[in-house]
């Protein structure tokens, strides 16, 4: 029977899949001969078939005692024993990891005769019921899932008691009436080491399904059938006096990349207490000067730890009398900054190659760089400061708990603001903007998870109180609602609005790009539709316009009326009047955008969208003739009506005047203008012929001897098929994967999301929005046969994507293998298209894809 249980120093034959993030780290730091202590690891196998037997699988029971047996012999202790007992943590661990989301129990193996003997045996009551007294809340709360609170009070109660201030201040008789109380609160917690082991097992297994994992893994994509490992430890104990403690560290600083060991040390303490945020750690140079031999030894085992994994790690560590332990290891989550200088810099220490850098980047992370920051000259009142834990700023209505959050981040942007944050808050911390705790440091969970999804986040504002309903910062006093601005790069906290300026691209930024721009096959361009847009895209690096969408240019105040005096009037000759009144318009859009783009293509889409999109609702018109013409217009299914070419071919002048502007457009700015003009929603080759037919008409009226090219955007399931036919009369094919996907699928884009579409993705039937993540499989499948197609005909066609899934990592990488020329996304995607593309090229050629630990 294949193994479900191995020890630390073990071959498994499996990696993190099998033994989870944690269990590979211990099991890795075992091998390289770093202070681990002994345990073993019950791997995802078992965590799975126990998810879907409902029990325990068949031999586990047996495997779990042989491996106890096992680590008893290495510590010379016995599990259960009274005198000298063996202890053991049971800690989850995920392939994937999920911070705090799943369960952790330490002190397994006492009782009360163990803790006695614990007391004896080390000359250290305090310590002993310290531990027994962690035990009980731990497993109380995770197997038997006793109420917290009712711990807390209890503790609470006796400091009061006591007049002690820290729970570090009860001392030994004082720990042992707390058991005492513990036990009144929870009778049925079980004596028998082997009985508290086995159910700490299953409640971890079962942990992984718990509400609160179930929304991190959706909000993370992380797939919910991976199941966790389990770790059994034998325990090192921080909590066993001033010369013990508890720690995290990163090998470099995970908000700015900055070379230097940065973590934070609590002296006696076991590692929830750091993670709770509930006792202010120090930082971590502190153990300097307090327990020198174990802190040498810390920042000797980061460097080898950085050398072996050649990337930044986040480890946990606990400090016993001295002597130091590595609990955890694992590429650190880090801020996109801090993952570009991390990995500019490694590339400058000779530890990793350019192309390595540019692996190490997670693509949809880039998008942190780009968020505003507080404007450096607007006349600031700072009502508090916290901690910087995660940078970005960001304004919103103030909420007190999570459900609320969730509540008012339909109407706006909200603030959390809590004390703390747990695992229980995520899916308030995903609907809001950013996230403000009075409690808690760089390390806790709020600072964690909000690095993680790249949301601003101040930690440990002391200067902010909450209670009533009400939150008081300075001489503030605000409800629910109330507006504030966290910076979460500097952890100022404003009451009210703060003007905010456009991100700022750096150096790192620029040097990691520059690599990827040196590896990638795809071209990138950017969607625009305004002068404004183009020059933004440019900047960060656009060579050329995908898509720039003309109806946008319809709108303007100045333009709408003019439109709709096109629409509604009842002769061609109407029409013409009122389009030669919008020519000036778009010529002038039109030249703005080359002069921008000076030198790059330019793709001009003609209109698309349906007629009644310019006008008013019925009841909204302002005179019958508009009404009747509204009517006129109505369609059952108007993205299957009179759109797209569809107008072109039916209101011919429409388009001629869109040729002409662009015409006249290219013919004032000179040669920089590189003009390619599409016709949307093509489906049959007849109607590209035509309309090709009327646009090189147009252009010889008026811009005979300018060069410019004509193509399609590929939309319609049709086109895909019959690429070949339409390819004779195109120059190139622009995938529209947003209607592709609506047309394939047969699911509105305007209307699916948030009804039906929402409840799919909740119940699993499918994984991802399709109007997000192509459609690999379906949609893409089309798009091969067009690609296929297309180039058979005509084998310099050029071929390029405009949806949005022009901006997204895996469909990007999609393109490329499929050998598209260009993907083209909005502005602030170019860069995020830009890396993915080189991530794909590296891929190809056979860069192994490392998993960016950023995310
Ligand atoms: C598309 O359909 O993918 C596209 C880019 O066009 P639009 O979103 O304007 O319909
Ligand atoms: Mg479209």
């Amino acid at each position: 029977m294949a193994g479900f249980v191995f020890d630390f120093d073990e071959p498994s034959g499996g990696g993190r899949e099998l033994l989870g993030g944690k269990g590979v780290g211990l099991a890795e730091m075992t091998l390289l001969g770093l202070p681990v202590p002994a345990g073993f690891t019950i791997t995802t196998d078992a965590c799975r078939a126990y998810l879907q037997g409902g029990d325990v699988p068949e031999g586990l029971e047996a495997e779990v005692e042989e491996h106890v047996r096992r680590l008893e012999e290495r510590t010379g202790r016995r599990f259960g024993d009274h005198d000298d007992p063996l202890l053991v943590s049971v800690r989850s661990g995920a392939a994937i990891s999920m911070p705090g989301m799943m369960d952790t129990i330490l002190n397994l193996g006492l009782n009360d005769e163990a803790a006695e003997g614990l007391a004896a045996g080390t000359e250290n009551a305090r310590f002993a019921y310290d531990s027994y007294r962690r035990l009980i809340q731990m497993f109380g709360e995770v197997v038997d899932g006793i109420d917290p609170h009712r711990f807390e009070d209890a503790l609470t109660e006796l400091k009061q008691q006591r007049g002690a201030r820290h729970d570090t201040d009860l001392g030994a008789d004082d720990l042992r009436e707390l058991v005492a109380a513990y036990k009144r609160i929870y009778p049925q917690f079980p004596q028998d080491a082997r009985e508290q082991l086995m159910r700490s097992v299953r409640a971890v297994f079962d942990s992984w399904n718990t509400p609160r994992a179930q929304v991190y893994r959706h909000a993370n994509d992380i797939p919910d059938d991976l199941g966790t490992a389990v770790n059994v430890v034998q325990m090192v104990f921080g909590n066993k006096g001033e010369r013990s403690g508890t720690g995290v560290a990163f090998t470099r600083d995970p908000s700015t990349g900055e070379q230097g060991v940065y973590g934070e040390f609590l002296a006696n303490a076991q590692g929830e207490d750091v993670v709770a945020g509930i006792r202010t750690p120090q930082p971590l140079e502190t153990m300097h000067a307090t327990l020198p031999e174990a802190y040498a030894q810390l920042l000797e085992t980061m460097r080898k730890l950085e050398e072996h994994y050649r990337d930044m790690q986040d480890i946990e560590f606990t400090v016993e009398d001295d002597v130091l332990y590595m609990l955890q290891t694992r590429a650190a989550k880090r801020t996109a900054a801090a993952a570009l200088k991390a990995a500019v810099d490694m590339v400058d220490e000779g530890l990793i190659t350019r192309d390595e850098a540019v692996t190490r980047i997670d693509p949809a992370q880039l998008d942190q760089l780009l968020h505003p920051t507080i404007d450096p000259n607007a006349r600031l009142e700072v009502a508090g400061k916290g901690l910087n834990a995660s940078p970005g700023a960001a304004s919103g209505g103030i909420v007190f708990d999570a459900d609320t959050a969730v509540e008012r981040a339909k109407d706006g942007p909200v603030i959390l603001v809590r004390w703390e944050t747990t695992p229980d808050d995520i899916h308030g911390m995903i609907a809001a903007q950013g996230i403000l705790t009075v409690h808690g440091g760089m390390t806790s969970h709020a600072a964690v998870v909000a690095r993680g999804m790249g949301k601003p986040c101040v930690a440990g504002c002391e200067d902010l109180s909450l209670g009533d309903g009400l939150a008081r910062i300075g001489s503030h006093e605000l409800h629910e609602g109330d507006v504030i601005t966290i910076d979460g790069g500097t952890g100022r906290v404003f009451v009210g609005e703060v003007p905010l300026v456009a991100p700022q691209l750096n150096e790192d930024f620029e040097t990691v790009l520059g690599w990827a721009d040196d590896v990638r096959r795809l071209g990138v361009r950017s969607n625009a539709d305004t002068p404004e847009d183009a020059a933004r895209a440019r900047e960060f690096g656009a060579q050329g316009i995908g898509l720039c969408r003309t109806e946008h240019m319809f709108f303007g105040a100045e333009r709408l009326p003019v439109v709709q005096e096109m629409i509604l009037a009842d002769t061609e000759e109407g029409r013409r009047a009122a389009l030669e009144k919008l020519l000036p318009f778009q010529q002038g859009d039109f030249e703005g955008i080359f002069e921008a783009m000076a030198g790059l293509p330019v793709t001009i889409r003609l209109l698309d969208p349906p007629l009644h999109e310019f006008l008013p609702a019925e009841d909204q018109a302002t005179d019958e003739k508009m009404r009747a013409r509204i009517r006129a217009l109505h369609e059952q299914n108007p993205m299957l009506g009179m759109r797209g070419c569809r107008l072109g071919l039916v209101y011919p002048e429409i388009y001629e005047m869109q040729v002409r502007a662009i015409a006249r457009a290219a013919r004032s700015v000179g040669a920089s203008a590189v003009v390619e003009i599409m016709h949307p929603l093509v489906g049959f080759a007849e109607e590209l012929r035509r309309l090709r037919a009327l646009t090189e008409r147009v252009w010889a009226e008026e811009a005979p001897d300018a060069p410019h090219h004509v193509g399609t955007m590929v939309e319609l399931p049709r086109a895909c098929m019959q690429a070949g036919e339409i390819a004779e009369h195109a120059d190139f094919f622009s995938f529209g994967t947003n209607d592709l996907t609506q047309m394939t699928l047969g699911l509105s884009r305007d209307d699916a999301e948030g009804k039906f579409l929402t409840r799919y993705l909740n119940d699993g039937v499918l994984e991802r929005n399709p109007f997000e993540v192509l459609d690999q499989a379906g949609v893409g499948g089309l798009m091969r046969i067009a690609v296929e197609g297309g180039r058979a005909a005509k084998p310099e066609l050029k071929l390029g994507i405009c949806g949005e899934h022009g901006g997204e990592p895996s469909s990007v990488a999609f393109c490329h293998r499929l050998g598209l020329d260009y993907v083209s996304c909005s502005p602030f995607r170019v860069p995020l298209a830009r890396l993915a593309a080189a991530q794909a090229a590296l891929e190809e050629a056979g860069t192994v894809q490392y998993v960016a630990a950023g995310g």
